[in-house]
């Protein structure tokens, strides 16, 4: 942090705030200016104290220097994250996660498995437990979509990505997930935060609706700080005016996110866009923007999903996709996971 004073501030005034700053922990260096004296802080590490300072006479402004995230940060972790997830490795390559919104049955799911493992995808996505925003809607099968989801992984060696929803269910999901999927809607959910920062397997940790990037890596710093390194971020379309699209994709994240964490991010073009016939350019635009990888909605019969059918892939568009990734995946000396 950095105390911008007054142009007025007499030195008594930068006195006072120098010896609050001791008395925070921290160390004040005054910084003279032709008009107006600064003091700078270090040995804190973050933005404690700061409106303890504002409100001091002769204070203009507190200014933040350094981001309020540090261990997901790539100022203090400048390698690329990678780590093992199932069969793959996430953080090296491009990721492919498919597969339906929810598992509704045990033939869909094993089709859908099944097919994936013959195209070359590692992991397969499918909800359990879901977040439906009516509470009339398909609520997913609970524990019994746990084991649909353990059988497929047992029959086709396909790794499981599957959402959290709250804390109660963690343990049951624990046991036979890969990765913890914590969805949109909970990415602020600090108790749930904190229990996933407990668990043995990697977080993807989706991009809230409305949430900046930095509420975003701050939320993914919670499961760091709490001991789970292995977070994956996922972007996955936030509000705005846009109509024609269930949301805004924001791909322009990819770069910043990249710049700013050492963590991968993967895109979800199916809720990003909210339908089949989107999804397919941003799968090419987020690998071509620099993303490790996707996850995205494929279903054998999108027309009779019980959620999310519209924005799903059909296997044949799934094939195609898949296959048009791959010389864009080459051309940038990538291989796809
Ligand atoms: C999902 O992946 O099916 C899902 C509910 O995603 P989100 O949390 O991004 O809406
Ligand atoms: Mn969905």
């Amino acid at each position: 942090m950095l105390v911008v004073m007054k142009t007025d501030a007499t030195p008594a005034e930068v006195e006072a705030v120098a010896q609050r700053i001791r008395e925070l922990g921290y160390t004040p260096h005054v910084i003279p200016g032709a008009t107006r004296t600064a003091i700078g802080i270090t040995g804190n590490r973050g933005p404690e104290g700061r409106d303890a300072l504002e409100v001091m006479p002769g204070v203009a402004e507190v200014i933040r220097v350094t981001a309020p995230y540090k261990l997901v940060s790539r100022e203090t972790h400048p390698e690329a994250t990678c780590f093992p997830v199932a069969a793959t490795h996430v953080g090296h390559g491009f990721t492919v996660i498919a597969g339906p919104c929810s598992v509704e049955n045990e033939k869909m799911l094993l089709e859908t498995a099944e097919f994936l493992v013959r195209q070359g995808v590692k992991l397969l996505r499918g909800g359990a437990y879901k977040p439906r925003t009516s509470p009339y809607a398909f609520q997913g099968l609970g524990e019994e979509g746990l084991r649909l989801l353990a059988k497929a992984r047992e029959r086709t060696g396909i790794g499981i990505v599957t959402e959290v929803l709250d804390v109660e269910n963690v343990d049951r999901v624990e046991e036979i997930a890969d990765v913890l999927q914590i969805g949109t809607r909970n990415m602020q959910n600090y108790s749930l935060l904190r229990r996933v920062s407990r668990a043995s397997k990697p977080v993807l940790l989706k991009r809230g609706m409305a949430a900046t990037l930095e509420e975003w890596l701050m939320a993914a710093e919670y499961v760091v700080s709490g001991g789970n390194r292995n977070v994956i971020l996922c972007e996955r379309g936030v509000r705005t005016f846009a109509d024609l699209t269930r949301n805004t994709l924001d791909l322009s994240a990819i770069p910043v996110v990249k710049q700013l964490s050492h963590l991968p991010i993967l895109i979800d073009p199916s809720h990003g866009t909210g339908k089949a016939a989107y999804v397919p350019s941003m799968c090419l635009a987020a690998l071509a923007a620099g993303a490790d990888g996707l996850i995205v909605e494929v279903h054998p019969d999108p027309s009779h999903a019980l959620s999310d059918g519209a924005q799903s892939l059909d296997f044949t568009t799934f094939r195609k996709i898949y296959a048009a990734l791959q010389p864009i995946a080459a051309a940038l000396g990538m291989t796809i996971q």
